[in-house]
Parts: C-alpha cells; structure tokens; sequence
C-alpha cells in the first residue's frame, strides 16, 4: 500500500522550528517509503485564519526543500464535506444542539449540585442541552440563536463498540474517546470543529499515516470514533516529540526570534534548519 503523510497546519501565525520538525518528519516517512505527502490548509477558524500566512506556509515549506502534491487541500473551500458528515450523523441521532457558552457550561459544571464527570484535563461536558430547561431550549430553537452541535458521547461510543488504533511509537492502543464528553462537532461560529474536519480529510485525502505532535494524542481516541461511526478508514498514527526552546518551553508562535522566516533572514539555510531540529 502506498504510504500518504501529509503536514496540516492552521495559518494562524508563522511557522515555527516545532512546524519545521513535523512537516520534516512527515514529508521524510514518505519520501522514505517511496509514497506521498500532502500539505492541508486548515483554515475552518475564519476568525484567526490570515491569507498572509498562507503564502507564508508555503514560502516557508519550499525554502526548507520540501515538495508536495498540489492543489492544496483548504478546508474552507470543503464545508459541504463536513456538513455531509454532520447530516450522517444527525440521522444516527447522535447530536444535539448546545447553545451554553463555554463560560455557561463552565459555571454550570463547578455548580455545587452537580456532579461533573472527570477527563484528563479535569470536568467534561456531557447531556449539555439538559442543562437548560426544555422549555427554554425550544425558545432558543425558535429564535434563531445560534448553537454548537455535540456529539452524544455515550450513545456515539455505544453505538460504535470497542475501538482500537496503532501508534508507532506507543502501538496498539485501546480508544477512549469517553473521556472527552460529549465533543463539539460544529461550533458556534463555523460549521465544523476541528475534530470532523481533520478526520474527515484524513480520509478522503487517502491519508495512511498520520505524523503529528503528541499534544495532539489524546485527540485520536476521538478521532477513531468518528472514523468507526462514518465508516472511514483509520490510519495508522505517528505521534512525535514536541520540540522545546534551551529553556524547556514549547516552541509557539510567541517565539518570533525562532520562525522559519526570522532564522532564514537572519542567514540560516535549510540545512542548519535541519540540523537544529535534530533531522
Ligand atoms: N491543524 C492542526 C494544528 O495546526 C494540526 C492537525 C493535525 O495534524 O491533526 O495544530
């Protein structure tokens, strides 16, 4: 089977050596298994997104030496594909309506009264439309207000069985997307989230290894559910290091003196780059 990897960053700021060291590794697993790499444009936040770094991701990306299939996939050229996910699981009755901002839900969660279930990264939210009395929930329906839409985790994770997927660096792994709650699909402001467009993708763009950072592991336990309830097929993951700056901290955009444009104007070549990142 052909390997596919693809690099899938948001254009919300420059790239950085953390980016640099993804994309690498992605483009350097295809060109090593003699298959292809992708770069997807994920831009679904119109909000955060810029055009600028757009042509920054790709300016950049070329200077390093990488080559990859084009047309780009943009996610924002594709909201029909996620809407068609969204409608198939409608029609499994697996959402709901939300229209509690997360600072509602939050204050609703530390109520004293309630119970809130635990994740990982402490309440999660689940059955928020009975947060709200039905009564009010029609009303909101009725004038328009606009609403997330959430899966109905318990029903998702009931409906789908015992799921499993593969990390090369962790192997075989048991999904436990339950943890999660009852996850955004579509959010207030844009008609997907970032969980169904990046599975939805993965899948239509034929990916068959997926290279990202490991802050993004937890997420594939959500991401095998979709994949089993949309009948999609699931990659296998390779889920990276997260590089850190000489003091121990992320590399994130605030790190403008580390971007892929700042070190090529200071005279760095693609070479050093690499270098750099250990690659
Ligand atoms: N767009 C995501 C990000 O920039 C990465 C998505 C992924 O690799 O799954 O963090």
């Amino acid at each position: 089977m052909t390997v596919v990897t693809r690099f899938a960053p948001s254009p919300t700021g420059l790239l950085h050596l953390g980016h640099a060291y993804s994309a690498l590794l992605s483009h350097d697993a295809a060109r090593a298994a003699g298959g292809r790499f992708l770069l997807r444009v994920e831009d679904i936040d119109r909000a955060r997104c810029r055009e600028e770094f757009v042509t920054a991701i790709d300016d950049d990306l070329g200077w390093l030496g990488l080559d990859w299939e084009r047309p780009v996939r943009r996610q924002s050229a594709h909201m029909a594909d996620y809407q068609a996910a969204l409608d198939r699981l409608d029609a499994m009755g697996l959402l709901y309506p939300c229209f509690l901002s997360r600072r509602e839900l939050d204050a609703a969660l530390s109520a004293p009264h309630h119970r809130p279930m635990m994740g990982p990264e402490g309440p999660v939210v689940v059955d928020a439309d009975r947060l709200l009395p039905e009564a009010e929930r029609a009303a909101r329906l009725a004038a328009g207000e606009p609403y997330a839409l959430r899966l109905r985790m318990r029903d998702a994770v009931a409906r789908a069985g015992a799921l499993t997927w593969h990390d090369d660096g962790h192997g075989r792994q048991t999904a436990d997307p339950a943890a999660f709650g009852d996850v955004v699909l579509a959010r207030k402001d844009t008609p997907a989230s970032y969980h169904l467009a990046v599975t939805v993708d993965d899948a239509l763009q034929g990916v068959t290894l997926v290279v990202r950072g490991e802050d993004l592991f937890q997420a594939t336990h959500v991401h095998r559910l979709l994949q089993a309830l949309l009948d999609l097929p699931t990659p296998r993951y390779r889920h990276h290091r997260l590089l850190t700056d000489p003091e121990g901290r992320r590399y994130a955009k605030r790190d403008r003196s580390l971007t892929l444009r700042a070190l090529r104007e200071a005279g760095g070549t693609p070479s050093e780059i690499r270098a750099m990142i250990g690659l």
